[in-house]
């Protein structure tokens, strides 16, 4: 046997049963990122799979024991869920964390405007995209607006076929001579990424409103009963109207928007679900959280002490008293379920071949991020990664060791850093993809699986 370290293909190594659970799997999947297109789709969606499995909202709960399954839901956009397990708290959780928001179109507090004969929407973009790639694709319109009678209103329009849906308009090729000499970060100019969402004039008699912004407007008011500053008190997002599909003639990859992170913040929930099932040794902690995409701030964000929150509440409801909550949290183990990069094909210059992921490969495990020299990492130690592929190498789960590509071409996090501040042991682990934070990011179908495999693995 050869002492060489060599990558397996995820395919090659499936019986027939594992390729007929993968298909099932995946089936699942589309469908769940056909639907999550946002962090309270995606939220809200969770929910209603744990629910169906028994868990119930930890605020219920007047005392916590043995396999009870318990979910904290923060502001509608993360979800925090456990399942008790024999040992003590105190000896460490077993946590896994993905987040559910993504790059996408955001309006801006008061959007609306017209001009040349064509309604408007002023955007701030969220996340790092490349902003051509947001232009001239069908948009949907998720919608989350308060009235000011303090009513939730919750709009989806471009996502069915028989809806309209939305654009943002692009210079024709013809006139964009000058445009064509800006280097790519200049060539769109943000403030032009507008939303075209009407152009028809008011059919009202008072001739002096007879614009296209009152009719929109008046479209508005009559449906909803929304008046403009009502945008004000919203949050629009606008993301890619299309539905998730099989890629290849072999329909090996499955495309979509979102799959960063919503393919691992799937595989978690799923992992945890399945595990529940059994009783387990350490208390389970699955989460999928919001704002990754901007830094991790902000009281939905994993670095909101919220979390910290839940996990008191837990204690309290176990009847345990810890001392020290960090003692709790230096005894934990974490996977930050987030995904990687494969290497490009076309692109494969931008990568270090033996340290990338290749698509249908495995899973990735990632002992860091970050930039430069290690810049921004959480940098896993020895002990902690060997750990985490013993359990893998025992479980028959096949993963990459990749990193995110060549030492100065960029970088990237997730928030592996944060729970590893708080003292938790912590590894990157999750799914490579093709084109991330583009509309249509691709993923092998036997990395998805794996992914999945992989968490359970880590539970057990
Ligand atoms: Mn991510
Ligand atoms: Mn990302």
């Amino acid at each position: 046997m050869s002492l060489k370290y060599e990558k397996k293909n995820v395919y090659e190594n499936l019986s027939k049963e594992e390729i007929k659970e993968m298909n099932e799997y995946i089936s699942g999947y589309v469908d769940f990122l056909g639907k999550a297109k946002t962090e309270y789709k995606a939220v809200k969606i969770v929910k209603e799979m744990l629910q169906k499995e028994g868990f119930v909202d930890i605020s219920t709960k007047k005392e916590l024991k043995l396999s009870d399954k318990v979910y904290f839901e923060n502001n509608e956009k993360s979800l925090y869920a456990a399942v008790i397990g024999k040992d003590k708290l105190v000896n460490g959780l077993n946590i896994i964390g993905a987040h559910v928001d993504s790059p996408r179109i955001d309006l801006k507090p008061m959007p609306l405007y017209e001009n040349k004969g064509v309604a408007l929407l002023k955007t701030q973009y969220y996340g790092g995209i490349k902003k051509y790639q947001w232009l001239t694709i069908p948009l949907a319109m998720h919608a989350v607006i308060y009235t000011s009678q303090g009513e939730k209103l919750d709009i989806v329009i471009g996502e069915d076929e028989s809806d309209p849906c939305f654009t943002m308009s692009d210079l024709l090729p013809h006139l964009a001579k000058d445009q064509m000499k800006l280097n790519a970060n200049e060539f769109i100019d943000p403030e032009k990424m507008s939303i075209l969402f009407g152009s028809l004039k008011s059919t009202t008699e008072e001739k002096e409103k007879n614009d296209v912004k009152e009719n929109i407007l008046k479209l508005l008011n009559d449906k909803y009963g929304i008046k403009e500053v009502d945008f004000a008190r919203s949050e629009i997002e606008f993301v890619p109207a299309f539905k998730p599909r099989y890629i290849g003639l072999d329909s090996s990859m499955i495309g979509g928007y979102g799959q960063d992170d919503r393919v691992c913040a799937y595989a978690t929930v799923k992992a945890m679900i399945s595990e529940s099932k059994n009783e387990v040794n350490k208390t389970m902690v699955a989460m999928v959280v919001d704002k990754e995409e901007i830094g991790s701030v902000g009281n939905t964000s994993m670095s909101s002490n919220i979390f910290d929150m839940f996990i008191n509440k837990i204690l309290t409801l176990k009847n345990e008293k810890v001392t020290d909550i960090y003692e709790l949290y230096y005894n934990s183990k974490m996977l930050s379920a987030d995904v990687s990069t494969c290497v490009d094909p076309c692109y494969e210059e931008f990568s270090d071949i033996p340290n990338s992921n290749i698509l249908g490969f495995g899973v990735c495990l990632e002992k860091y991020t970050g930039s430069g020299g290690k810049s921004g990492a959480s940098d896993a130690n020895a002990k902690y990664v060997s750990e985490v592929m013993s359990t893998f190498e025992k479980n028959n789960i096949i993963f990459q060791l990749g990193t995110l590509g060549k030492i100065g071409k960029g970088g990237g996090g997730t928030i592996a850093y944060i729970l590893a501040n708080k003292g938790v042991n912590v590894i990157d682990c999750g799914t490579p993809v093709l084109s991330m934070h583009s509309p249509f990011e691709v993923a092998g179908i036997g990395d998805i699986y794996m992914t999945y495999k992989a968490y359970i693995a880590f539970f057990k």
